[in-house]
Order: C-alpha cells, then sequence, then structure tokens
C-alpha cells in the first residue's frame, strides 16, 4: 500500500496498535504457495484500488474492509464489537466512518473498499455519533474494567477523544434485583414514571456466580455480541449463549436464562477470552478482586503449551504471588487463534494445589 501524499500529521493520526498478522499478510503480497495439485493456479495477491481516506489518495488490495485500510495508514479507528478472530456483526457503531455518497454512517470494520470510495473517519458527524455511542454506553453500563481488558478496549481513551459526558444523562437508577431483567418479555414495558426521567437508565443487576469457574456480571455487558460469536460458530460451536430480549431489555443469556452449569455451556472460556469489559471473568479473578487482592501490575505472563494433549495449544500463564490466576491464549498463535477447551483455561487449580502443599 503507498499515500500518494500525506500533509503535515493531522493530530487525529495517532500511532495505530500493531497490526494483527492477519491483517498485516493481506497488505503485503503473499509468497507463491506450493499447490496441492500440479494444475491449481498460483495464489494471485488482490488487485488494488484507489480510494481516498481523510482527503488522501492511498492504492489497496480490493476486499479488504475500510478498517483495514485505515489502520494500514496509522489511523487509530475505534472498535469495541469487533475483533480479528470474529466475523464482523456491526452491532456497536463505533467504528462509523462517512462515504460520500452513502445516506447513512458505514461501519468501517465490514464495509469493503470500492474503487473511488471517498472515507472520511473524522468528520463532524462521524465524531458526534462515536460520541453518543459512547455516553449511552457510559450512562447504562458499568465500563470500570472496559480499559485494561485486551485485546482491545481504551474506552475512556476514546471517551476523551471526542468528548463523551456520561453524567449529562443524570446518575444511574437503582440496580435491579437478582433475575428481574433476566424475565423481562419482548413487548412487556412497564410505563415510566416521572421520577425516573432524572435517572439515566442502567442494566445494574447483581453479579450471577453459578458455577467455580467464571463469573458473569451483566451490569458491564455492551451487548458487543463477541462471547456469542465465540461460543457459536466463530469458534467453540456450542451455542450456549444468545442475545434475549428486544431494545433496552435486550441481554446476553442462556437459554431460559437457566444457570451455567444447566445450560449447554462446556465451560471453554472462549467468551471470557473475547469479552472487552470484564462482563465474563474467572471466579478466581472475581473472587480476588472482591477480597482486594487482584493487582495485574504484580502478574507475569508466561507462555507455555498446554500439558493436556497433542494439539499443542499455546497457553499464557497470568501468575500473580506463585499462583496462576487465569490463563488466556494469544490470538496470533496459529494454534489456537486465542481459544482453548476447558481443560486448558481452567485446569491449572492442580498446580497452585501442588505448590501450596
Ligand atoms: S464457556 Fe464456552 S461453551 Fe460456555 S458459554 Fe462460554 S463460549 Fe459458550
Ligand atoms: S458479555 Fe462481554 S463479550 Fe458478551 S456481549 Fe457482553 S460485553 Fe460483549
Amino acid at each position: 500500500m503507498t499515500a500518494a501524499h500525506r500533509p503535515g500529521e493531522s493530530p487525529l493520526r495517532i500511532p495505530a496498535p500493531p497490526m494483527p498478522p492477519a491483517i498485516e499478510a493481506i497488505f503485503t503480497t503473499p509468497p507463491a504457495r506450493a499447490s496441492r495439485t500440479p494444475e491449481a493456479p498460483p495464489v494471485q495477491a488482490p488487485a488494488p484500488v484507489t480510494i481516498t481516506i481523510d482527503g488522501i489518495e492511498v492504492s489497496v488490495p480490493s476486499g479488504v474492509t475500510i478498517l483495514d485500510a485505515a489502520r494500514a495508514q496509522g489511523l487509530d479507528l475505534p472498535t469495541l464489537c469487533y475483533l480479528e478472530n470474529l466475523a464482523p456483526v456491526n452491532v456497536c457503531r463505533i467504528c462509523v466512518v462517512e462515504v460520500t455518497g452513502s445516506r447513512v454512517l458505514v461501519p468501517a470494520c465490514s464495509r469493503k473498499v470500492e474503487a473511488g470510495m471517498e472515507i472520511q473517519t473524522e468528520s463532524e458527524r462521524v465524531r458526534h455519533s462515536r460520541k453518543l455511542v459512547l455516553e449511552f454506553l457510559g450512562s447504562s453500563v458499568d465500563l470500570s474494567l472496559a480499559g485494561e481488558r485486551e485485546p482491545d478496549g481504551d474506552l475512556a481513551r476514546w471517551a476523551e477523544r471526542y468528548g463523551a459526558d456520561a453524567s449529562r444523562f443524570g446518575p444511574p437508577s437503582e440496580p435491579a434485583a437478582a433475575g428481574v431483567r433476566d424475565a423481562h418479555e419482548p413487548g412487556h414495558h412497564h410505563a415510566p414514571e416521572g421520577a425516573e426521567a432524572a435517572f439515566a437508565t442502567s442494566i445494574a443487576q447483581p453479579v450471577k456466580v453459578d458455577n467455580e469457574l467464571y463469573v458473569r456480571d451483566y451490569s458491564k455487558c455492551i451487548l458487543c455480541y463477541k462471547c456469542v460469536e465465540a461460543c457459536g460458530e466463530d469458534a467453540q460451536n456450542t451455542f450456549a449463549i444468545a442475545v434475549a430480549g428486544r431494545g433496552f431489555d435486550a441481554r446476553i443469556s442462556t437459554e431460559w436464562a437457566t444457570p451455567l452449569p444447566e445450560s449447554a455451556c462446556v465451560y471453554c472460556g472462549n467468551c471470557i477470552g473475547v469479552c472487552p469489559t470484564g462482563a465474563l471473568m474467572f471466579k478466581s479473578e472475581h473472587d480476588m478482586r472482591e477480597a482486594g487482592t487482584w493487582d495485574g501490575s504484580a502478574q507475569t505472563v508466561t507462555e507455555t503449551i498446554c500439558p493436556y494433549c497433542g494439539v499443542g495449544c499455546v497457553l499464557d500463564l497470568h501468575v500473580q504471588d506463585n499462583t496462576i490466576v487465569k490463563v488466556t491464549s494469544p490470538m496470533d498463535s496459529s494454534v489456537t487463534e486465542g481459544h482453548l477447551c476447558i481443560k486448558g483455561r481452567f485446569g491449572f487449580e492442580f498446580t497452585n494445589e501442588r505448590r501450596r502443599g
């Protein structure tokens, strides 16, 4: 990819995070691969198309998304529901950009580039839209851990960039009692009382702790669908969770809101691995946070191979005080792409018990 010209650095051209290998590969001509059959044609690099991003003409491979093209230019487009190893679902609307000739703002994460496309990634309309998305989320969801979570998630940075002020919607309403939001049915809304208008409607509710492996704190859920995708056909193909309800009552749920041990969940923890807000969390982490002993700055991460079978999944062991407190897998691992099974994800407690004697 080449930029035709680049006038002085704009303050919005913030150095983007390193490009994931999967995307970087699209922007470099792949080496000719050995074909399985002698007559198979060699793999061709996609033909380039010329587009304009923020007034700069660039040449990009056809078939890439606007997000890929923008990030390759060093642009720092915010995303919440997007993840390189999941299919885009276009639900958070924070990556939207303005495309000349398009009536509505378009999601950069899924819209493919077209020859001659004129794109604005930081127009007034784009910035206003992103600001409102961040304010609506901030007024109804507990985003206190969103800035800490990998792989994306620096909501505070984006809120500052777009001047989002969730407090202008008023203080949050009282938390719902356990199970109340789970019982809401589509179309059955209560008439609001006058006093409620003084409060921002909140999804606050008690944490669901119904098993020894992970907890679900849906007060922190931004409905990004990543867990649904990871539990479904993008990784695990278990389909234990989905979105129930409609509108403000929409929430992530097991079938009939049944507790996890009675659901189809197989405890792979792939939903935890992709959750950007801490709504899904290892019980070990949850308990340590409750006790005030969780200290991310005191933790080390050691890469190793899962000891349980011959697949060879890459594990990142997060260790604090000589104790494994959680296990993740790197998204750029060609073996796991960040996903694990129950043994690799949760089967570490025996090491802690042996150490304790
Ligand atoms: S742990 Fe695995 S099976 Fe269970 S809900 Fe999460 S992704 Fe689905
Ligand atoms: S639980 Fe986490 S991953 Fe699932 S929709 Fe909510 S924020 Fe997204």
